[in-house]
C-alpha cells in the first residue's frame, strides 16, 4: 500500500508556493484512503443498483488545490470526504469556494497563504464577517 514515491506533504494544511505553482501547471492525482460508509451521508439511504454509493470530497479536490492552496494529503483526509450518491447528492455534497471557506475556519484555519491572489484573500474577509459572532456597533475591527 506504502508508496515511497508518493512522501505526502507532512501533514501540512497548505502547500508551499512553489509545490502550488506546479499543481497550477498539472493537477495532482486524488488519493483517498477511506472505506466508503454504508448508508449516503447526504440523504441517509443505502445504494441502489442505479445508483451507487461513492466517496466524494467535501471541499473540492481541484478548488482545493487551484484557489486555496490546500494539500491533496488534506483534501483527500477523512475529514473532507464523505459517502454519498454518484447522481443525486455527489454535487450536493460539495461546497462553493465561500462555504469551504468558512469550513477552513471551522476547522481552526485563520490564515491563507500570502502568495494566493488578492480576490481570494477579499472572499476569505468575507466569511471572517460572516461567521463572527461578535458584532461591535461601531464597525471596528476586531482582532
Ligand atoms: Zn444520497
Amino acid at each position: 500500500m506504502e508508496d515511497k514515491r508518493n512522501i505526502g506533504f507532512d501533514g501540512r494544511v497548505f502547500l508551499e508556493e512553489f509545490e502550488w505553482a506546479t499543481y497550477r501547471r498539472r493537477k495532482p492525482v486524488r488519493y483517498i484512503k477511506r472505506a466508503k460508509l454504508s448508508k449516503c451521508q447526504w440523504c441517509g439511504l443505502p445504494e441502489s443498483p442505479g445508483n451507487p454509493l461513492q466517496n466524494a470530497h467535501v471541499i473540492s479536490f481541484d478548488m482545493g488545490v487551484i484557489e486555496l492552496a490546500l494539500t491533496p494529503d488534506f483534501l483527500d483526509s477523512s475529514a473532507n470526504i464523505v459517502t454519498a450518491h454518484r447522481r443525486t447528492c455527489n454535487k450536493g455534497s460539495e461546497l462553493s469556494l465561500l462555504e469551504s471557506m468558512k469550513r477552513l475556519r471551522a476547522l481552526g484555519v485563520t490564515q491563507l497563504p500570502q502568495f494566493l491572489p488578492s480576490w481570494v484573500h477579499e472572499t476569505w474577509l468575507e466569511t471572517s464577517a460572516d461567521s463572527s459572532t461578535c458584532s461591535d456597533p461601531s464597525g471596528a475591527m476586531t482582532v
